[in-house]
């Protein structure tokens, strides 16, 4: 049996189909490319068993990634991160059935290191020697650190204003860091810049095919921790949005291997009210998204103006009855408290968000009494020190704690 059964890519507009087998970017016609895989004869090979013993990491799902040869795999561990129930928070926001996926444990500390860890693997397998990316800082250093451990140069630009502790990882894993002053679609034009004068590849978001491949292996976990059981709603800090489109992905294909039954889970993009192009163009029931101009947001991970893969976004959630949602900075901080308070999880500010959109949607109604709801943490809020401000205890004028 071959390790992956990935068999060929094909562009998101058009359905061409392009080699997978050599380093690609962005389909003829300008669109992010896909992997597809040999389904039938997957369905034929492979079982839920054959997943008993198996590694607690993403790789456990190899067949359905696109690395073809184990010894590329470069890995520091990531994946099969914990599925939590949170009833205490739950009873209080009247979702008794509320789940949290915690992606602060993963390497790196955010959920960026399952598509750097797949797409650098795939990328070495590939030949590549030199990518360049832009990004808001998580991709940047899980990228920069599973690069040096991959062995292949890494060069990254990042707004000045993203978390420092990003700058850090990036920096230290030996990548070339530049910093704009400006936002991610600025660093954006800075790399196809450099992309085209010095021949590197470009790993931007999804202009290249496989990072969303380990992203979307979120979605597999969610259904094996669930026993191959799918929850009502699935709640998701969206940016660029790779890993809610991967998440239907993968689900996908869950479904038409026949490991999961009926409907899909609903899934929700959450945005913030401060950069919220994805929530404007569902509202107004269009396919793609404008440009948000002036973005801001302290939830520095889903601060992306104009996605390019939106229109897969949009699809999703169109075709799961899904919706998108906006909540503002100040939610964020009090829902960051609320977790830490009363399930002792110390989320990011775009984990925040989308519990935050969990409470606002039971409120309105639109998460239903009973429902099964499943947020993603997207990673640790330990990498946002400056998200929030907490004034400590004053001790007594004698120096001595207060009764
Ligand atoms: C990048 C990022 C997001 C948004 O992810 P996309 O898949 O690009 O939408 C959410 N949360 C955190 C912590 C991130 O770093």
């Amino acid at each position: 049996m071959p390790y992956s059964y990935l068999s060929h890519l094909r562009c998101s507009k058009t359905g061409e189909i392009h080699d997978a087998d050599q380093p690609q970017q962005l389909s003829r016609v300008g669109a992010p490319l896909l992997a597809s895989y040999d389904l039938e004869a997957l369905k034929q090979d492979w079982r839920p068993a054959d997943l008993l013993g198996r590694p607690a990491s993403l790789w456990r799902y190899h067949e359905l990634l696109p690395v073809r040869d184990p010894a590329q795999v470069v890995t520091l561990g990531e994946g099969f991160t914990p599925l939590l129930p949170l009833p205490k928070l739950g009873k209080q926001i009247g979702i008794p059935d509320l789940w949290m996926k915690d992606e602060s444990i993963i390497p790196t500390g955010s959920f960026k290191a399952r598509g750097a860890a797949v797409g650098l693997s795939r990328a070495r397998e590939l030949g590549i020697a030199h990518f360049a990316m832009p990004t808001n800082g998580n991709a940047g250093a899980a990228w920069a650190l599973y690069g040096a451990r991959a062995g292949l140069r890494s060069t990254i630009v990042m707004p000045q204003a993203a978390p420092a502790i990003t700058r850090l990882e990036t920096s230290l894993a030996g990548a070339r860091l530049y910093l704009v002053d400006g936002l991610i679609s600025d660093a954006g034009r800075q790399v196809a810049q450099a992309v085209a004068e010095q021949s590197l590849f470009d790993a931007s978001t999804l202009k290249e095919p496989y990072r969303i491949e380990g992203k979307k292996t979120m979605g597999l976990e969610i259904a094996e921790q669930f026993g191959w059981t799918l929850p009502d709603v699935i709640l998701y800090p969206t940016g660029g949005g790779v890993g809610l489109i991967g998440i239907y992905k993968a689900l996908r294909e869950l479904q038409e291997l026949g490991w999961v039954k009926g409907d899909l889970p609903r899934l929700v993009a959450v945005q913030s009210s401060g950069c919220a192009p994805i929530v404007q163009a569902w509202q107004q029931g269009a396919s793609e998204s404008t440009f948000w101009p002036d973005s801001q947001t302290l939830a520095f991970g889903i601060n992306v103006p104009k996605a390019l893969g939106d229109f897969l976004v949009l699809d999703a959630l169109y075709s799961t009855d899904g919706c998108a949602i906006a909540v503002d900075d100040r939610a964020i901080q009090s829902e960051i408290r609320q977790l830490a308070s009363q399930e002792g999880s110390f989320v990011c500010p775009e984990g925040a968000a989308a519990f935050a959109a969990a409470r606002q949607l039971r409120e309105s109604g639109w998460i239903k009494e009973g429902e099964r709801v499943v947020v993603l943490n997207t990673g640790a809020g330990i990498k946002y020190p400056d998200a929030i401000t907490v004034v400590p205890q004053r001790l007594r004028r004698d120096g001595r704690i207060p009764a």
